[in-house]
């Protein structure tokens, strides 16, 4: 080590011996000369990160400057409401999931076998869902409630028979984050959405044709409404209806299944997770019987492993953008895994007896505030709107106390009440108004809840923090996340999650703010923003950011949608194709359809480049239509394209503009940069390079990223001017800086690193790929190389033959990977029948070694079947992963000695210590998943308490 200060060193796996070790093996001996080999002279960058960027600090030096920026922010009491409210998140929760990698640091639960406890919280978390709002159908989470309210808005118009000219209406009392993210999708899908009163509807009817009624309850203002009325009007019409609601208040409240509505959604927020500016909280989605199917997102599903025992899979549209593209139902990858386990964890925490208390508490408060004023609200559950002489007045005298009130107009406030609100604050609102105190009414009968809820056990079970933490503890113990072992998963970029880059996540200065928090209270919060703006613009060479996106596929939609708008703002309206390679990631295609584009798929050579043939046929066949090209680079292939420059050039040329998806950066950053290699806009994912963790799923941060013509079309937000440029689409996100709590966690890497570090970083992942793509050649061979046959940052090793002459397929290599306690690579993205290996520049060699050692055991393995002395059927690799219930079962009848099964390598000789024995043996929890048994026999939430009767 250089310095033992050095973050650079604790974050880069190989130590310097490793590095020139690796380059010996590949026949270099200077990492700059081998980058120059894979990095197409074409492109390499001008200027080096380390002459634009600060050198790298220390750990201490950084958690002592972003302590110095925390401390611009203040935190009052916020309960200006309008979706988001003060909540306390149980400390047990805090520490042993949110703070603790073995739940933050897992992947999106593809391979189910070891992902059953972050299965079985999700499925939980669904249950909530189902059974707070009364709909059959919940998905394991959406990206916040301003996007689930657009989702559920286009799921509404394919779920409808109305014509191609029936509108979308929208309660104008819904909450204004929501109203401006619907609109901004509904722009470019060319639907027309109309604000309506509901009141009159439901009284005038309304003429005209919709095929979808927004509501939201209890609304903005805080009235609960009963929509019982407009919705019989509204399906009397053949048009859904889609209620906006609050989980809370649904435990005293008539749910919204009950009084008809077709489709819920909202933010899980309120149930333990803190505001945090703005995000990340998971938002939500449930539909009555007969929408499953065009669900979008996520849904987890009960099914069967191999021994006939339950177990979770992700159901259905597992993966649908990369079946369906541009079909699929919406665009989301990276959903918010790990909050909605956090909230299915507050509700067990809580259990319905305590989450009753809390809103009966909160209504309280509400209720003798009503009263006290006599405001015009009929019903509330949390808020209410209080007229008033002087609003200023009022947020003057409320901000002498600390406290922040909801700004609604010059003669009204907007007080909501949440969990964290004490007596104490409770008088100081009453003071500030000049009131006093009233008695509480109980709620109305016509809205107030007589179902019951959260009856399974799994909700009335764990109420002592000891049962807690050990259900806890229990469920992360059956998941592998990156703390136990690499996770090699390609494009994915699972690389290290650095303690002290997650320290300031919690701090209160950045978890409590409210998003809508006076611009004086937030100025530490926006001036990280500002510099981690700066940094990224910087290292990508383009010139302007906006971080509001809070998932890759949402910053895809916004680099589209600036692309559709700058064509529009300069009279060419008719451009509408995007070309696509046929190797992208299936988020592009679903992307652009949202973007009201064409999709046009371009076809790959042999060598796995874009075929600049056919890209030429396609431009000159679309020509004055051509809107734009979307691609990845380094591509999904794994490699450098040494073209990519004369591509861009072929686009503009034909008057398109090049959308680079940038979820592949981690090959690039301080080696080549998109803005200047001809790219006109792209998103990042601050969750794959830059080192917020995936969560199991989510959360993530997609920054969309522009040349300058491109800047006046990024995303704004209506309740924040700084939030983007006045002439930008309106918001992608509910929140004006999106995610805005995990930013700290990207921040603090490019800080730890200094330009020299993080480029430093991209040569050792690629080194890393290509030093696993080496020492894999023989067994597994790699399907597309570049120059000089060296791969980018990933490789692909091509399984086809194998499974032609063995009948072994990826899946089952993947399941056997699991028995040396290995997650499985990427499978068969971009191409059928192949394994993707990202390593990423964490992982050192003797990791890296116990991994190739693996899979050339599973190689021998795979031999003996071509080799006649074991049939396929009969093979460990076809009953893999092994239980230890299978193992130790008295009846062995398999064709394999037990040892085998649980212990592949020892019988193998293949270095038997240092595969398992070091590491202790971790036993996957169920056998192999049978998949289609799951979707033909649907199960997505946690049966009625009769069900066990
Ligand atoms: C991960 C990824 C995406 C999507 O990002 P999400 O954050 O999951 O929405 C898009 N393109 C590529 C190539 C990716 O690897």
């Amino acid at each position: 080590m250089s310095n033992y200060q050095d973050f650079e060193d604790r974050h880069i796996g190989p130590s310097a011996s490793d590095e020139s070790e690796m380059l010996g093996v590949l026949g270099y001996s200077d990492i700059k000369k081998f980058i120059a080999d894979v990095v197409p002279e074409n492109i390499h960058i001008e200027k080096q990160l380390k002459d634009v960027l600060d050198g790298a600090k220390s750990e201490v030096e950084v958690i002592a400057e972003l302590r110095e920026i925390a401390s611009q922010n203040e935190v009052f009491t916020s309960l200006i409401g309008g979706g988001y409210y003060g909540t306390i998140t149980p400390p047990v929760i805090k520490r042993n999931v949110l703070e603790n990698p073995a739940w933050y640091t897992a992947y999106t639960p593809y391979q189910p076998e070891i992902s059953q406890g972050r299965l079985e919280a999700l499925f939980a978390f669904q249950t909530v869902i189902c059974d707070m709002t009364a709909l059959a159908l919940s998905n394991a989470s959406m990206l916040d409630e301003g996007t689930a309210a657009a989702e559920a808005m286009t799921l509404a118009r394919r779920s409808s028979r109305a014509s191609d000219d029936a509108v979308f209406l929208i309660e104008e009392h819904v909450h204004p984050q929501t109203k401006a993210v619907v609109a901004t999708r509904a722009k470019p899908l060319g639907i027309t959405v109309v604000e309506v009163d509901s009141g009159h509807v439901a009284r005038d009817g309304y003429d005209g044709e919709f095929f979808g009624l927004l509501l939201q309850y209890p609304d903005t203002t805080g009235e609960v409404c009963d929509y019982a009325k407009v919705t019989e009007f509204a399906h009397s019409k053949g048009a859904l209806v889609i209620a906006a609601t609050d989980l809370l208040a649904l435990t005293l409240l008539k749910a919204p299944g009950e009084w008809g509505a077709d489709i819920a959604v909202g933010s899980a927020q309120r149930f333990g997770i803190p505001m945090g500016f703005g995000g990340p909280h998971a938002g939500f989605m449930a539909v009555r019987t007969g929408l499953e199917r065009s669900l979008p997102g996520r849904l987890v599903g009960q099914s069967v492993d191999a021994h006939g025992n339950p177990a979770f899979r992700l159901a259905l549209q597992t993966r649908e953008q990369h079946i369906r593209r541009d079909k699929a139902t919406s665009n989301i990858c990276t959903a918010q895994v790990l909050l909605a386990n956090m909230s299915a964890f507050y509700a067990m925490w809580h259990g319905p007896k305590g989450l009753q208390q809390i809103a009966t508490r909160i209504h309280g408060f509400a209720s003798r505030l009503q009263k006290a004023s006599s405001s015009r609200n009929g019903i509330v559950f949390d808020t209410v709107t209080v007229d008033v002489k002087n609003a200023d007045v009022i947020h003057a005298a409320a901000k002498a106390k600390r406290i922040n009130f909801g700004r609604v107009s010059d003669t009204e406030v907007r007080i909501s009440f949440d969990e964290t609100t004490t007596e104490k604050t409770f008088a100081d609102v009453l003071e500030i108004l000049g009131l006093s105190d009233a008695a509480a009414t109980p709620i109305a009968v016509s809205v107030l809840r007589s179902s019951k809820y959260l009856q399974h056990p799994v909700f009335n079970t764990y109420f002592s923090e000891t049962s807690m933490l050990r259900y806890l503890r229990t469920l992360a113990d059956r998941d592998l996340a990156l703390d136990r072992t690499m996770i090699p998963l390609g494009s994915c970029t699972m690389k290290l999650n650095a303690t002290t880059e997650m320290e300031a996540v919690t701090w209160p200065e950045f978890a409590s703010l409210h998003p809508f928090a006076p611009v004086e209270q937030t100025r530490g919060s926006r001036l990280l923003i500002d510099q981690l703006s700066k940094w990224l613009v910087e290292i990508t060479g383009y010139d302007a950011v906006s971080l509001q996106p809070n998932a890759g596929s949402q910053g895809e939609f916004a680099g589209l949608l600036a692309i559709r708008n700058y064509h529009d703002s300069r009279g060419d309206q008719a451009r509408n194709i995007c070309l696509i390679p046929s190797s992208a990631h299936g988020t592009n295609a679903a992307s652009a359809v949202m973007a009201g584009m064409k999709v046009v798929v371009i076809e790959c050579d042999e060598a796995g480049n874009v075929s600049v043939d056919d890209l030429k046929a396609k431009i000159a066949e679309h020509g004055s239509a051509l809107a734009a090209l979307m691609v990845t680079y380094p591509s999904t292939h794994g490699v450098f394209e040494s073209a990519i420059s004369e591509i861009c050039g072929l686009v503009h040329d034909a008057g398109g503009q090049v959308y680079v998806d940038g979820a592949n950066l981690n090959a690039l950053v301080g080696t080549a940069q998109p803005g200047k290699f001809g790219a006109d806009v792209s998103h990042l994912n601050l969750h794959k390079t830059f080192c917020i963790p995936h969560g199991g799923g989510g959360p993530g941060v997609g920054p969309v990223i522009s040349k300058a013509h491109l800047a006046p079309f990024l995303p704004n937000h209506p309740m924040d001017a700084l939030a983007g440029p006045a002439t930008g689409p309106g918001p992608i996100s509910a929140a004006p800086f999106g995610s805005a709590s995990i930013l700290p966690i990207s921040w603090a890497y490019i800080r730890l690193m200094g330009g020299e570090g993080l480029t430093h970083a991209t040569e050792v992942a690629i080194l890393n790929a290509n030093y696993m793509a080496h020492r894999l050649k023989d067994a597994y061979p790699i399907l597309y190389t570049g120059n000089k046959g060296l791969v980018a940052h990933e490789c692909i090793l091509d399984v086809r033959e194998i499974t032609k002459v063995s009948g072994v397929t990826v899946d089952d290599i993947a399941k056997r990977l699991m028995d040396f306690g290995f997650h499985a690579p990427t499978m068969s993205f971009p191409v059928a029948g192949t394994l993707m290996i990202e390593p990423t520049e964490s992982e050192d060699v003797l990791e890296m070694n116990r991994f190739i050692d693996a899979m050339i055991a599973i190689r021998g393995e795979i031999q003996e079947i071509i080799d006649g002395k074991i049939a396929v059927e009969e093979s460990a690799l076809r009953h893999a992963p092994h239980t230890i219930g299978a193992i130790a079962g008295t009846n062995w009848e398999r064709s394999y000695p037990r040892e085998r099964g649980a212990f592949p390598a020892t019988l193998t000789g293949l270095i038997p210590g240092e595969l398992i024995g070091a590491k202790g043996k971790y036993w996957p929890t169920t056998g192999r998943i049978d998949g289609a048994y799951g979707d033909r026999n649907l199960v997505c939430s946690c049966p009625p308490i009769e069900a066990f009767a």
